[in-house]
C-alpha cells in the first residue's frame, strides 16, 4: 500500500496530500459504483420477482375461473350432448340391459334428482337422422361417478306384429356395447322426488316403469333419512323382474317396504322367495296394505298400469296434488282437472288439419296436447321426454297459434311448435 502510494506521491510530484486525496476518490468511487451495481442488481431482482408473482397471480385466477366454471358446470349440468362411454352393460332380465356411462372426459358428473332422466342422441345405422329418446336414470343419485340407466327392449305391438320394434331400444339392447361412446344431455324432468320433504311416500313401477321409482327409492336408503317409503314393483313373472338385486338390498331398511308383484308367477316360482305377492298392483292392494291413503305417491307403467291407479287413487280421496306420473309413452292419464291455466283449457273447440297426412279432425278441449292428440288420432309423431324440453315433437305450424300449457325448456325454432306441451289457440295447421 506503502509503495503505491510512494508511486502515486512520486507521479503528482511530491504532493502526499494530493495523492491521499486521489485515494480516498479512488475507494470512495469504487465504493459508490459497487453501491450503484448491487441497487441495480436488487431491483433487477425485486422487478424480476414481481413479474412471476404477477405470474404466478394470473395462473391462480385462471385456475380459480376455471375451478369455478366446473363447479357451475357440476351444479348446473352441462349444455347440449356431451360424450359417455358405456362402462357396463349387464343384462338384468329378459330384453331389459342395465347400461352404466361415464364421462368420457372423465370431469365431474353432477348431481340430479331422483327421478329425472337423461336424453340421448343415437346414430343408429340406417336412419337418415339422429334419433333422440330419453331414459329414466335407474340407479342412486349419490353415486358420484357414473349414471346408470336400464333399457327395455320394445317389441312390435300384439295387436300390430307386422311394424317396426322399437328402433332405440333394439339399438340399445342389440348393438351397444362396453366402451361405445353415446352423446347424452345432463339430467333433466320435473318428475322427481323432493328430497328436503319428509312426507311418507309410495312409489307404484309398473314394469320398467321401475326406474324412477328404483332412483327415488335409493336416494332415501342412501341419504339416512328415515322417510317411510313403500315400493311396489308389478311384473308378470320372474323373467321380467328387472333390478333385483337393488330391490332386495332395501328391504335391509326398516323404513322401506318392498312389494314385488307377480302377475303370472312361473312354476316353480315361490311366494315369500321370488316375489311378495300374487296379481297385479291395484288400489285394492294399495288399500288392504297402507296404513292410510295419507301418502305422496309416485307411478311410472304403461297406460293402464296407471289409469287404473290414477284413477283408485282419486275414487280414494288422495289430493290430486298427492298424485305424480311420469309417462314414458303416450300419456294415458287424464287429471279430472288438466294441469292448464284456466286461459288455456278454456280454449275454443276448433279444427286441426295434419297437412301432410291430409287429415282434419275436429280439436276437443278435455285433450292434455296437441302430440297425444296426433297419437290418438293415428298419427305418427316423433318425441322424446314430453316434457318440452328435447324438441324431437316439434312440428312447423303452416297457419294458426298455440297456447304452451308450460313455457318450453328450450324455445322450438321461429314457425314451430313442440306438441307435446301445447295445444290450438284456434284453427291450426301444421305440418303433420
Ligand atoms: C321421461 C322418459 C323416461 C323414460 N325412461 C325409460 C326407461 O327408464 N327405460 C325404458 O326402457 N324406457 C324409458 N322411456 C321410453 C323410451 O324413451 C322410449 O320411448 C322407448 O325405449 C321406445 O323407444 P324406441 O325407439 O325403442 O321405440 P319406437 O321406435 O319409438 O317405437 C315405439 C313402439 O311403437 C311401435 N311402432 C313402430 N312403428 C309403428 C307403427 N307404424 N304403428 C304403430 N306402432 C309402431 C314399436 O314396435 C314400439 O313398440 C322413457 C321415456 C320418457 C319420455
Amino acid at each position: 500500500m506503502l509503495a503505491i502510494i510512494d508511486q502515486i506521491q512520486t507521479a503528482l510530484g511530491g504532493n502526499a496530500g494530493l495523492a491521499l486525496g486521489y485515494i480516498l476518490l479512488a475507494v470512495l468511487s469504487s465504493h459508490l459504483v459497487l453501491m450503484a451495481y448491487s441497487s441495480l442488481t436488487r431491483l433487477v431482482h425485486e422487478r424480476t420477482q414481481q413479474r412471476l408473482d404477477r405470474e404466478r397471480l394470473e395462473t391462480l385466477v385462471l385456475a380459480a375461473k376455471y375451478r369455478y366454471k366446473e363447479a357451475q358446470e357440476v351444479i348446473q349440468g352441462w349444455n347440449g350432448y356431451r360424450k359417455f362411454t358405456v362402462s357396463q352393460k349387464s343384462t338384468e332380465c329378459e330384453d331389459v340391459n342395465s347400461f352404466y356411462l361415464v364421462p368420457h372426459d372423465r370431469k365431474p358428473l353432477p348431481p340430479y334428482k331422483p327421478g329425472q332422466y337423461l336424453t340421448f342422441n343415437l346414430d343408429i345405422p340406417g336412419r337418415d337422422k339422429p334419433v333422440v329418446r330419453c331414459y329414466s336414470l335407474s340407479d342412486s343419485p349419490t353415486r358420484p361417478d357414473c349414471y346408470r340407466v336400464t333399457i327395455k327392449r320394445e317389441k312390435a305391438p300384439p295387436d300390430k306384429p307386422d311394424v317396426p320394434h322399437g328402433v332405440a331400444s333394439g339399438f340399445f339392447s342389440d348393438h351397444v356395447k362396453e366402451g361405445d361412446l353415446l352423446n347424452v344431455k345432463a339430467p333433466t324432468g320435473h318428475f322427481y322426488l323432493d328430497m328436503t320433504k319428509t312426507t311418507p311416500i309410495c312409489l307404484l313401477g309398473g314394469g320398467v316403469g321401475l326406474t324412477p321409482m328404483l332412483s327415488m327409492a335409493k336416494a332415501v336408503a342412501e341419504s339416512g333419512s328415515r322417510r317411510e317409503v313403500w315400493l311396489y314393483f308389478g311384473c308378470r313373472s320372474g323373467g321380467e323382474h328387472m333390478l333385483r338385486e337393488d330391490l332386495n338390498k332395501l328391504r335391509n331398511f326398516d323404513n322401506i317396504r318392498v312389494v314385488v308383484c307377480y302377475s303370472r308367477p312361473a312354476r316353480g316360482e315361490t311366494k315369500g322367495e321370488d316375489y311378495d305377492r300374487e296379481g297385479r298392483v291395484t288400489i285394492d292392494v294399495l288399500k288392504e296394505m297402507l296404513p292410510s291413503n295419507n301418502y305422496e305417491f309416485f307411478m311410472c307403467g304403461n297406460g293402464a298400469f296407471m289409469k287404473a291407479l290414477n284413477d283408485g287413487l282419486e275414487a280414494w280421496g288422495v289430493p290430486e296434488k298427492d298424485i305424480h306420473y311420469e309417462a314414458f309413452g303416450p300419456a294415458t292419464v287424464k287429471k279430472k282437472s288438466a294441469p292448464v291455466s284456466a286461459a288455456v283449457s278454456a280454449g275454443p273447440a276448433c279444427k286441426v288439419i295434419f297437412a301432410k297426412s291430409g287429415k282434419e279432425m275436429e280439436w276437443n278441449p278435455a285433450q292434455s296436447n296437441l302430440l297425444d292428440f296426433a297419437l290418438e288420432q293415428g298419427l305418427r309423431i316423433e318425441s322424446g321426454c314430453r316434457a318440452g324440453s328435447c324438441g324431437v315433437c316439434s312440428v312447423a305450424i303452416k297457419s294458426g297459434s298455440v297456447d304452451y300449457l308450460k313455457p318450453p325448456d328450450a324455445a322450438p325454432e321461429g314457425g314451430s311448435c313442440l306438441t307435446c306441451i301445447c295445444r290450438p289457440k284456434g284453427d291450426l295447421v301444421l305440418d303433420a
